[in-house]
């Protein structure tokens, strides 16, 4: 039995196809096309999260250059190199609204603990401290070439450091406009909008209308607010007002970075903190969230436990007012108080060091511990004085466990929240950083997508790049579209997690299998490679004058 066509049909056939050939070979010239040039890179049977909350869908990404050439269920190519990604999740870069990169971005141009996590883009400058002026850093970002993007805000505390110094002291309205000033020149150079550091010394000294002033010269180039709040204890409802206030009186976006509620005495206000988030977009304030999945802080000892009396005008006040009797007591039970209801989480156990420049040694132990150590025994009162020794010394990283996992879901849940590291670049193993540094999105992904199911695949994608992406003005990155930057990461939903404690910080997170920055892969089947095509990024005032 023979299934093959008759002759006649044969030659019907080769007719027909010669046909075709010629009639499309006429319509190429007529149209002077050339054949379609091949793409650089096909990502292949990938589950595609394009960033913007959307399902899932399988499908193929195509890239040419920097960018993302197409979107389909299936690419013919030719391309250059084909990707097979077996069905594992192909989403934005995720992009990292707040971040202390400078703290060793130079040593780690690569910055593997956030590129092996996925991230593609860092913001700097945040908790009102940036570099200042911005123009040099971000040409020294620019020349380091690094693996991912970096972008900058400018911080309203170095530009208050810089003007009115770090004393207690409302500013004189000549003052205010060298500031506002200092705030345009940052625009001007790059930076995305004003971080304010409201909890930190010299920000804390900074009246709410001084804010507003500065926040408003940020807004006239088309810049964001963020804000470290004053207060994320006792008074945390007060800060979410004034940051609130702050966009709405001085015309601009205004986010709440690493929302939190520290101290057991205050946990549940986080139902308040988001109904006033929701009243105030009701009204059209265009205020926003972002948040680090872990329930511990980091800062630096003395700004978390100390008065910011005490830390008034810097270093040296500081150690003179602790080497007088008198407001050395003042200080001890202002310290024990912030062991007892706020960042000490009610025990000095609680307070753990990421470093401390004095002793390495100290990197990973705890107040509980140090207060032992020097032949205490480890209470609140006692801990306070190892405390002032601490800062005598010349100070430590510390982390602090207050907070609640309650608090923790519920912002994490709430539409305007975004994920955001508040990291840095560790040299991997030295000291003992707080583990979101490491794993931070991976953390989000494994734990509260996969295992507790706070959040779905889709919406905590775009928690990581449309959102902070829409929240920057980044037109061109932060969704997966023909025509944006390819800035991907590609990981295995079902193995993706984080490994950093606090107990072993320096793990890098699992399950990204690549990582794409402008095109170039960075990250492939899990280890980062040599390239470094990350860029700086620029705000929307740059080069360009205020609107009225
Ligand atoms: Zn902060």
């Amino acid at each position: 039995m023979s299934s093959a066509p008759s002759e006649s049909l044969q030659a019907t056939i080769r007719a027909m196809r010669h046909a075709f050939a010629v009639a499309a070979a006429v319509i190429a010239l007529a149209a002077h096309q050339p054949a379609p040039a091949p793409y650089d890179l096909l990502i292949a049977n990938g589950r595609i999260v394009d960033g913007t909350g959307s399902p899932w869908f399988l499908g193929d990404v195509a890239i040419r250059g920097d960018a993302i050439a197409a979107i389909a269920p299936s690419i013919a190519g030719p391309a250059a190199r084909v990707i097979d990604v077996h069905g594992r999740v192909i989403a934005p870069g995720f992009i990292d609204i707040h971040t202390h990169a400078r703290r060793g971005i130079a040593q780690a141009p690569d910055a593997p603990n956030y590129t092996r996590q996925g991230v593609t883009t860092v913001m700097e400058g945040p908790d009102g401290s940036s570099p200042l002026p911005l123009a040099p850093f971000l040409a020294q970002m620019d020349a380091l070439k690094t693996s991912l993007n970096i972008g900058s805000f400018v911080g309203q505390g170095s530009v208050r450091s810089a003007v009115v110094g770090d004393g207690n002291r409302a500013a004189t309205a000549e003052e205010v406009q060298k500031m506002i000033a200092l705030v345009e020149q940052g625009m001007q150079d790059g930076a995305f909008g004003l971080s304010t550091g409201l909890f930190y010394v010299p920000g804390t000294f900074t009246p709410t209308a001084e804010a507003i002033a500065l926040a408003a010269a940020a807004g006239r180039f088309g810049g964001v607010h963020e804000s470290h709040q004053r207060d994320d204890a006792a008074k945390l409802i007060d800060s979410v007002n004034e940051t609130i206030a702050i966009g709405e009186q001085g015309h601009l976006p205004t986010q709440i970075s690493h929302a939190k509620v520290v101290g057991a005495a205050n946990w549940g206000r986080s139902v308040e903190m988001l109904a006033l988030v929701d009243a105030a977009r009701a009204r059209g304030v265009d205020v926003t969230i972002d948040q680090y999945p872990y329930t511990a802080s980091s800062t630096s000892v003395a700004s978390a436990l100390m008065p910011a009396w005490v830390l008034e005008g810097g270093r040296q006040a500081t150690l003179a007012r602790l080497k007088d009797a008198g407001s050395r007591e003042k200080a001890k039970g202002g310290i024990a108080a912030m062991i007892r209801d706020e960042r000490g989480g009610g025990d000095p156990k609680n307070v753990q060091f990421a470093s401390c420049a004095f002793d390495a040694s100290l990197a990973g132990t705890t107040l509980a511990d140090l207060t032992v150590a020097r032949g205490r025994a480890p209470t609140i009162r006692n801990a306070a004085d190892v405390v002032m020794w601490i800062v005598e010394q010349g100070g430590c990283q510390g982390i602090f466990h207050a907070m609640s996992e309650r608090d923790l879901l519920r912002i994490l849940r709430h539409p305007v929240t975004m994920i955001a590291s508040d990291g840095e670049v560790p040299v991997f193993g030295r000291a003992n950083p707080h583990p979101r540094s490491y794993g931070t999105f991976a953390r989000v992904l494994g734990v509260y997508v996969r295992e507790k199911k706070a959040l779905t695949l889709e919406d905590a994608v775009r928690k990581m790049s449309a959102a902070p992406a829409a929240r920057l003005g980044l037109a061109d990155r932060g969704v997966l579209k023909a025509g944006m930057r390819a800035d991907i990461a590609i990981f295995d939903a079902a193995a993706v997690r984080d490994r950093a404690t606090y107990e072993k910080p320096h793990q890098y997170a699992e399950g990204f299998s690549h990582v794409i920055v402008n095109g170039q892969v960075v990250v492939e089947n899990g280890e980062m490679t040599a390239a470094r095509p990350g860029r700086v990024l620029y705000g929307p005032g740059k080069g360009r004058m205020p609107r009225p």
